[in-house]
């Protein structure tokens, strides 16, 4: 066993004593859970408040979560031109069997930045991560966002939902001028948290809704329309000028963030990938016919390489990896590498 050090980072709405207390809390709860400590593991925690807090109670905090034996020291922080405001950030020692590298930071709310010991000041990472269906960009996109505390945006969800307003509104997916006329009624809103992604078609939660089979065909006769395409790249572009973000999908590399500082493409043999897909539905409790999903894989893959507008290809500087027979965290790892690379310059 070793000290190991954990930081995290919460900014609150208000400088009182319920937010302080609240975002304190949530984000000790969040450090311990994400980073399976014990809390009688904790030796100390080291708290400090942005200088426009002065309702900090570090050690009601950590009572309130059960931490009573750490030493615990709480300091204000100079004011730093530009930094982040009502920000509460903590340093938490334990004792750890495991490496420095694999702790897990951890940000919230407005403090979602990259780990800042690694990343150069006020930089924003784009990773964009383009392939098939069914190459597990969608899986190593939320490990990646959850380790480098990245925003994960799943643009094929996009597809999907407008796919779904088209499926459950009789509205023929084949005709790009029927879809086009009805785009102003689409109102997707997209909401993250924790590296994960729900998805609302207006006030409606289709994060689920939109995962069916059916739904996915819709969504591949939509996303071959200029006009959707249009209106979901600038959102797409929109969300990444705002934060860090790995975004997945089929034209991210190549068209919606063509200056992407890491570029990946994905691939794996289609028996692989359908393979992967039967597993998944599987683990819903849903028996599937492995030929009938290569079928559908191969269709979308088809409609999706050959469309006019903004087809599935390799960004010239993308780094393709064929993932047919690697595991999931090697290829979180192999990413992983290059985004690191790229943020320690
Ligand atoms: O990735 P996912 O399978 O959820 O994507 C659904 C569909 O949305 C894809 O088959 C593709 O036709 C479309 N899509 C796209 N461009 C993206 C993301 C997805 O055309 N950037």
């Amino acid at each position: 066993m070793a000290t190991r050090c954990i930081r995290g980072a919460i900014t609150v709405e208000a400088d009182d004593r319920t937010a302080v207390l609240a975002g304190t809390e949530r984000m000790l709860r969040e450090i311990i859970a994400q980073n399976n400590i014990k809390i009688e593991d904790i030796s100390s925690i080291i708290f400090t408040a942005t200088d426009d807090i002065k309702s900090v109670y570090p050690a009601v905090a950590a009572r309130a979560i059960g931490i009573v034996d750490a030493a615990l020291m709480c300091v204000q922080e100079l004011y730093i031109e530009g930094s982040l405001r009502k920000c509460i950030r903590v340093m938490v020692s334990i004792e750890s069997d495991k490496a420095q590298s694999e702790m897990n930071h951890v940000y919230l709310e407005g403090a979602k930045a990259l780990r800042p010991d690694i990343v150069k000041k006020n930089s924003k990472l784009a990773v964009a991560i383009d392939g098939p269906a069914g190459s597990g960009k969608s899986t190593v996109a939320k490990l990646l966002a959850k380790k480098y505390s990245l925003v994960y945006v799943d643009t094929g969800a996009m597809y999907r939902a407008v796919g779904l307003y088209c499926l459950e509104n009789n509205i023929d997916a084949d005709s790009a001028d029927a879809v086009a006329q009805v785009l102003e009624d689409i109102d997707i809103r997209l909401e993250n948290s924790e590296g994960m992604q729900r998805i609302y078609l207006a006030e409606r939660d289709v994060t689920d809704a939109i995962r069916t089979q059916k739904a996915a065909e819709y969504a591949s006769k939509v996303a071959a329309i200029p006009a959707v395409r249009s209106a979901l790249v600038e959102l797409q572009r929109s969300l990444a000028e705002k934060q860090s973000v790995v975004m997945d999908g089929r034209d991210i590399g190549s068209n919606v963030l063509k200056d992407a500082q890491v570029k990946v493409y994905l691939d794996a043999a289609v028996g692989e990938r359908a393979e992967r897909r039967c597993h998944e539905l599987a683990e819903k409790g849903i028996v599937a016919d492995k030929t009938k999903i290569e079928q559908e894989i191969e269709q979308r893959d088809k409609n999706d390489k050959n469309r006019q507008c903004n087809p599935l290809t390799v960004a010239p500087d993308a780094v393709i990896i064929d993932t047919t027979e690697m595991s999931i965290e090697e290829v979180r790892d192999a990413i992983g590498k290059l985004i690191e690379n790229k943020i320690k310059g």
